[in-house]
Order: structure tokens, then sequence, then C-alpha cells
């Protein structure tokens, strides 16, 4: 077991954690990112990413590599190891990793990000970029003129098909039950725009491709069982989303369905503790606000670094 002492431990490689570690090397912290998987976090896995400014066009792995190779320069230190524990400290935090490596922090910037929930039917995950999709900001427009599905009958669901609407030529949104879910205004819009059609108490049993993507999923009837096909060119998915909080110490601040609260600063309730991106709750979570995150969070933890190291240091 060893113990390490770090300005700054960033937990999450996506846009925000390598946007921290860029904004933490460049603050001259002795900072270290850890990712249990490839960095790039969820992006990689999009075909096209349009709306990242600057990139009028990108690939996420791409865009996923760039940043690896951005935070590179600075000698961004990286550990490809699974965060276990985090025990937050007066002094110090401690986070453990899953080979038993014990480390000690000043600050911590949490950004372990969230995932969509599944249908767990089958072409969900073999078409996923290839017409299957979890974000209608970041995929709508390659649907220009097509016909699309939208699963689910929340918020999420019923914005995203409004949304979709001002693009797509058509629009079906399959609800399991025979009400919505969303808000009445969202429901009103939902019935007044002409381009979408409810399916009413219907659920998806797959996703049918072609090397072109996706041409149809199945469907069935909640109530009398019938099953169908229903041609379609695309499929966006809105069941709801699971923040990444299984490592987030029991006394920070969280929402009641799982993100973590925290101030303008990106500070969660414990003093030196940051949440960033996909983690936190707030308005829009898109790569662009958790890369905005990420830079928010690394300076108001370099400025709390340095205030304590300059606390200590008059305390001796
Ligand atoms: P949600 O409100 O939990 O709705 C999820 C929807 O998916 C429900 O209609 C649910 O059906 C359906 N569903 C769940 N599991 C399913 C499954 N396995 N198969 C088929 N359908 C399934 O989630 P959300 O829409 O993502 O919203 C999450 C939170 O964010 C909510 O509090 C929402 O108000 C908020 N939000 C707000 C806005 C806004 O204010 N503009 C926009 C987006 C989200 P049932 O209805 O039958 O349970």
């Amino acid at each position: 077991m060893s113990q390490q002492l770090y300005d700054v431990i960033i937990i999450g490689g996506g846009p925000g954690g390598l946007t921290a570690g860029i904004y933490a090397k460049r603050a001259a912290m002795n900072a270290v990112l850890i990712e249990k998987g490839v960095p790039g976090g969820q992006i990689i896995n999009s075909d096209e990413v349009e709306n990242y400014p600057g990139f009028e066009h990108i690939s996420g792995a791409e865009l996923g590599m760039k940043l690896s190779q951005h935070a590179a320069n600075y000698e961004l230190e990286v550990l490809g190891r699974e965060v276990t524990a985090i025990l937050p400290g007066a002094e110090s935090h401690r986070v453990t990793l899953d080979d038993g490596t014990q480390l000690e922090t000043s600050a911590l910037i949490l950004g372990t990000g969230g995932n969509p929930r599944k249908l767990n039917i089958p072409g969900e995950d073999e078409y996923y970029g290839k017409g299957v999709s979890y974000c209608a900001v970041c995929d709508g427009f390659f649907f220009k003129g097509k016909t699309v599905v939208v699963v689910g009958g929340g918020d999420a669901a019923t914005e995203e098909a409004l949304y979709l609407s001002k693009i797509a030529e058509k629009v079906y949104i399959a609800h399991r039950r025979d009400a919505l879910r969303a808000s009445m205004l969202l429901q009103q819009r939902v019935f007044d725009e002409c381009k979408i059609e409810m399916l009413w108490n219907t659920v998806l049993t797959e996703i049918k491709a072609n090397q072109e993507g996706v041409y149809a999923v199945g469907l069935q009837d909640t109530q009398v069982r019938s099953q169908r096909e229903l041609p379609v060119d695309g499929v966006f998915i809105f069941i709801g989303f699971d923040a990444n909080n299984a490592v987030v110490p029991a006394g920070i601040r969280m929402s009641s369905d799982g993100y973590v609260m925290t101030d303008e600063k990106c500070e969660t309730s414990i003093p030196g503790i940051y949440a960033i991106g996909d983690l936190r709750e707030k308005y829009a979570r898109q790569i662009i606000t958790a890369a905005a995150d990420g830079c928010v969070a690394a300076l108001a933890a370099a400025h709390y670094v340095e205030a304590k190291k300059a606390a200590d240091s008059c305390a001796l």
C-alpha cells in the first residue's frame, strides 16, 4: 500500500476531466487523472460530433483523442485504474484504487459522468451511433427529412421529439402506457405538432439495420401483445439517465435523482471536492458544458489549494 500527496486528483477521463487536467497543469498543480477505461469518455462512441465549437465535423473518438493528447502535452499523469472509495478529510481527501493503492489529495474533482438508461433489446448496442442515439441535440441533424422513433413518455422524450420534429420528416413517440408522464405544456405541444404521431401502449422489441444503418424497429402492443414492424431511419431512446455516483462520498449533497449539487464554482457541499460534467446537477449535459465545468472546477481547485498552502505555511 503506497501513499502519495497530490494537489488535485481528477476522477474520470471524459471531456470534463481532461479539461480539468489541462487547467490543473497550467496552474502548476501536482495533478493526476484516474480513468478506468479509455480516456475520452462517452463521446468515443459517437460517430459524429458537430456541435463542439471549432470543429465543424469530428468523430467522438478523434475528439477524445485530441483532448487526451492536449492533456498529455501538459504532462498530465493518468492512472488507468478504478476508484473504489473516497474518504473526505479536513486536511486532505483519501482516494482508494482497485489495486489497494491509497492516494491523498488536497482537492478532488469528480467527473464520473453518467449513462442513459437502456432498453436492452437486440440491436440497441450493435447500432449505437449508426442510427441508435441517446442525444437528439447531438445526432438529430443526421436525420434531416427522415423518419425516427423516440422511446419514452417523460419530459426528455417529449422535448427531444419536439426538437427532432423541426429536423425530421416524421417522428413517432413509442410509449409503454396510454398517458405521458411529461409536463402538460410539453404534452400539449406534442399533440399539436402534426409531424409527431403517438404510438400508445407500445414497446420496442428489436432494432433492425443493414449496411446503410437502421431501417426498422419491431414493436409490440402491451395490451393485445400483437407484433409488427415499423420502418424508421433512427431510434432515439429517452427512458431516463443514471449518474455514475457510486463513489460519491456520503455527506455530499445530491439531488433526489442522484446528481451532485454544486455551487457556481462546481464545489460540492464538502470544501475542496468538486463535481463536473454529467454527474453534476445542471441544465444542459453536453460536451461543451462538461469541458466548461472542468475548467471552472480546476481554477477553483487551484485557488483552494493555494489558499490552503498559504494558511498552512502561516500556521508553522
Ligand atoms: P423520466 O421522467 O423518468 O421518464 C422516463 C420515461 O421513460 C417514462 O415515461 C417511462 O415510462 C419510460 N420508461 C422507463 N423505462 C422504460 C423502459 N424500460 N421501456 C420503455 N419505457 C420506459 O425521465 P426523463 O424524461 O429523462 O426525465 C428525467 C428528469 O429530468 C425528470 O425529472 C424530468 O422532469 C427532468 N427533465 C426536465 C426537462 C424540462 O423541464 N424541460 C427536460 C428533460 C428532463 P412510464 O411513464 O410508464 O414510467
